[in-house]
């Protein structure tokens, strides 16, 4: 657009000399083309810029919300890992006092009776 300010363009239809970055002929109204294939190829490349910066932006939210789900999935098997060992431990004390809690119970009511 800029080399094209200040050069003097005729306009087809109705002769008439304005300036070539304009988009349109002042006088009549016809559009001249190549000032607005350049508008156009303008908006084109705003519009394309405007698309991959929303593509950016939704590359790093969905960056963040993997680094959230990876971070609480990475809390829940810690979680769980830490059941697993204290199942692990415990269940020779808990076992043995179980059966006998059971069998002591079982006299109480055999002998209630
Ligand atoms: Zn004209």
């Amino acid at each position: 657009m800029e080399k094209m300010k200040g050069r003097n363009v005729i306009c087809e239809s109705c002769g008439a000399g304005f300036d070539a970055s304009l988009v349109r002929c002042p006088y009549c109204g016809t559009a001249y083309e190549p000032a607005a294939e350049e508008e156009y190829m303008d908006k084109l490349e705003d519009v394309r810029e405007d698309l991959s910066k929303h593509t950016k932006d939704a590359d790093n939210a969905t960056k963040k919300t993997f680094k959230k789900i990876l971070l609480a999935a990475i809390i829940v098997i810690v979680i769980f890992a830490v059941f697993c060992i204290i199942a692990l431990i415990t269940p020779k004390s808990g076992s043995k006092h179980d059966p006998d809690e059971l069998n002591s119970r079982k006299q109480e009511l055999i002998q209630g009776e």
